[in-house]
């Protein structure tokens, strides 16, 4: 580290304050700066922004469009960058997970055994080599990092593993937005986790939670777990983290009594069907079945917000308590039952013509396995329509909802998700074969399957997220913990008294405590006018300016500049360190 931090010095550094960090030799192209020289380019860079955050990003000199969905990280973004994979690094070491590197470039054939070669759709980067095999482009690596597993582990002995990487992937994103917000090419930290059991397993997902909940809360912005689980059949857990934002698009619902959360989106294991028809991934039918207390089917028919629809659902089947009503997805659960009545809901976003079967069968909204089954057993079906989603006073809180009776409204937030954690059992291990000699057995020869979690943090996306949550109209304010500088140093002249100062100043904030070490900045452009320079660090946010002018020169006092506030204190040179002690 300390060569590192001598050779950063040697290149960054001007004549005139000797090896210290300078910015005049600092590449940072801020579009304030560019404007003066290449404005045309800028207007180019600037067009079609529509979130804050890129258009803060492009204009501090953090990143440059490549093409749509590409961006090239400049050295400040690289720093903020660095400090998040140390946050992730730290926490991830700490509940023992190691650090590896998987390739970019991955065969197809992993992924057609675990069927998601098929699946990925268009989103996958598919190419060939000159021999005509198939690969893609890492989208995200479970299957390679459980082929990897699979053949180096044998035995229980040799398990629970938690394997991790921070890297690229690739996904040919439908609508590429806001910069790094959703890109093609993005930084994720993955990790995967292989167990013996489910309740080893399990504990391992409560321990990766908080792990979580420590990076994010390291890096400072408020954040949302949101349920993701379906809470239905299979077991599996899965949750979100969140930063609320209008710039999301995500939709996050909370209860106002307790804080439970839930993704949308995720909540009932699908996209409503009115994104996947925005998004043309609109393949199958999407329902959700109910059967309530006197043995009637019910089946919802999703238009958006289908969780609350499900409220909804629960409250019809049960005379507008929410006990008692059971949600199935399994096809096969439902065909082997028999039901004395069936009620479809079709949700009021569709069009008003869906009022009989052979419509719905028709606009492929149901299942023709359901149509059958209704047909053959003559049962008595009533489509409702409409009237699932416009109930008042909105849509219930299922844990507040259920246990007290009472109704506690969810509320809907935009939302950026920044984390994924997920449970995934055998889901991989099973068709990749990764199993193991477990510790007891029945039989010689019995071997387990292993027990898997995967578990994504956006790195590249949380650095855009950070910006979009914490920005004013002067531009970003960044949380220290991932500022690129802390502190930025303005001499408002070459005078040798001011230059005096200010290495005196950045020797005493460099030497006050490690975590400044690498941390101050000078701002030497004394080309630049103090007013362009001020307006500049504002820009790019660090935390910390301090100004070294005529002030100094006439009542000893430097002007130090707070970001976060836009608070200005004079104080005497003595007791600067008292402010970053
Ligand atoms: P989204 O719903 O936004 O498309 P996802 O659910 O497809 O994300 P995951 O497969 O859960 O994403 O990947 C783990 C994490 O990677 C996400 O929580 C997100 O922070 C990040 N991520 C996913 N897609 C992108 C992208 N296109 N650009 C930047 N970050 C992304
Ligand atoms: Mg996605
Ligand atoms: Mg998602
Ligand atoms: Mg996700």
């Amino acid at each position: 580290q300390l060569t590192q931090l001598i050779l950063q010095k040697r290149y960054f550094t001007s004549t005139n304050y000797g090896n210290r960090t300078c910015l005049s030799k600092i590449f940072l192209p801020t579009t304030k700066y560019i404007s003066n020289i290449k404005s045309k380019q800028k207007h180019e860079q600037e067009e079609n922004i529509i979130c804050e955050s890129y258009r803060l990003m492009i204009r501090a000199g953090l990143i440059r469009r490549s093409s749509s969905g590409i961006y090239s990280l400049l050295p400040l973004a690289l720093r903020s960058l660095d400090k998040i994979e140390r946050i992730i690094n730290f926490e991830m070491t700490n509940i023992g997970a190691q650090k590896l590197s998987l390739p970019t470039l991955l065969s197809a054939n992993a992924w057609k055994q675990t069927g998601r070669w098929k699946s990925a759709g268009s989103e996958l980067f598919r190419l060939k080599d000159r021999k005509e095999s198939d690969y893609c482009l890492a989208p995200t690596h479970e299957e390679e990092i459980t082929q990897l597993v699979a053949h180096e582990i044998a035995s229980y002995r040799q398990l629970p593993l938690r394997l991790y990487q921070i890297g690229k992937k690739y996904r040919d994103e439908m609508r590429p937005r806001c910069g790094l917000l959703r890109g093609r090419e993005f930084i994720m930290k993955d990790l995967y986790t292989f167990d013996t059991s489910e309740e080893a397993a399990l504990r391992t997902y409560e321990e990766v939670l908080f792990a979580y909940k420590n990076i994010f809360n390291k890096i400072g912005i408020p954040f949302v777990i949101a349920d993701a689980d379906s809470g239905n059949i299979g077991g599996t857990k899965s949750h979100e983290f969140h930063f609320l934002s209008q710039a999301g698009e995500d939709l996050i619902l909370i209860c106002s009594n307790c804080g439970y959360s839930a993704n949308e989106e995720r909540a009932y294991g699908s996209l409503p069907l009115t994104k996947q028809a925005e998004n043309g991934t609109n393949k199958e039918p999407i329902f959700n079945f109910g059967i309530s207390k006197n043995n009637r089917l019910i089946i919802c028919i999703l238009g958006s917000g289908h969780v609350l629809n499900i409220f909804k659902l629960r409250a019809a089947a049960n005379g507008n308590s929410f006990e008692n009503i059971q949600i199935t997805k399994d096809l096969k659960d439902i065909l082997n039952n028999n039901y004395n009545e069936i009620d479809i809901y079709v949700d009021n976003t569709f069009q008003t013509n869906l009022l009989d079967l052979e419509t719905l069968l028709s606009n492929k909204l149901i299942d023709e396995n359901i149509y059958k089954l209704i047909y053959s057993n003559k049962h008595l079906v009533t489509i409702h329509h409409g009237d699932i989603h416009n109930t008042s006073p909105g849509d219930g809180c299922p844990i507040c909802s259920c246990s007290t009776n009472n109704f506690y409204p969810l509320i809907g937030h935009n939302a950026i998700e920044v984390g994924h954690t997920f449970l995934l059992g055998t889901k991989y291990s099973e068709p990749l074969k990764a199993t193991f000699a477990p510790e007891t057995s029945q039989s010689m020869g019995d071997l387990g399957l292993i027990q898997m979690g995967c578990y994504g943090i956006g790195i590249s996306r949380i650095l855009a997220a950070i910006i979009e949550s914490s920005h004013d109209e002067y531009g970003i304010i960044w949380p220290s913990s991932v500022a690129p500088y802390r502190v930025c140093i303005i001499p408002n002249s070459d005078e040798s008294l001011i230059q005096q100062t200010t290495q005196n100043l950045f020797d005493l904030l460099t030497s006050i405590s490690h975590e400044l070490n690498d941390e101050v900045l000078i701002d030497d452009r004394t080309s630049l006018s103090l007013g362009y320079r001020i307006k500049d660090s504002e820009l790019v946010g660090y935390p910390w300016m301090i100004i070294l002018g005529k002030r100094f020169l006439e009542s000893g006092r430097v002007e130090i500049h707070e970001r976060s506030t836009r608070k200005i204190l004079n104080v005497k040179f003595d007791e600067i360190k008292n402010i970053f002690l």
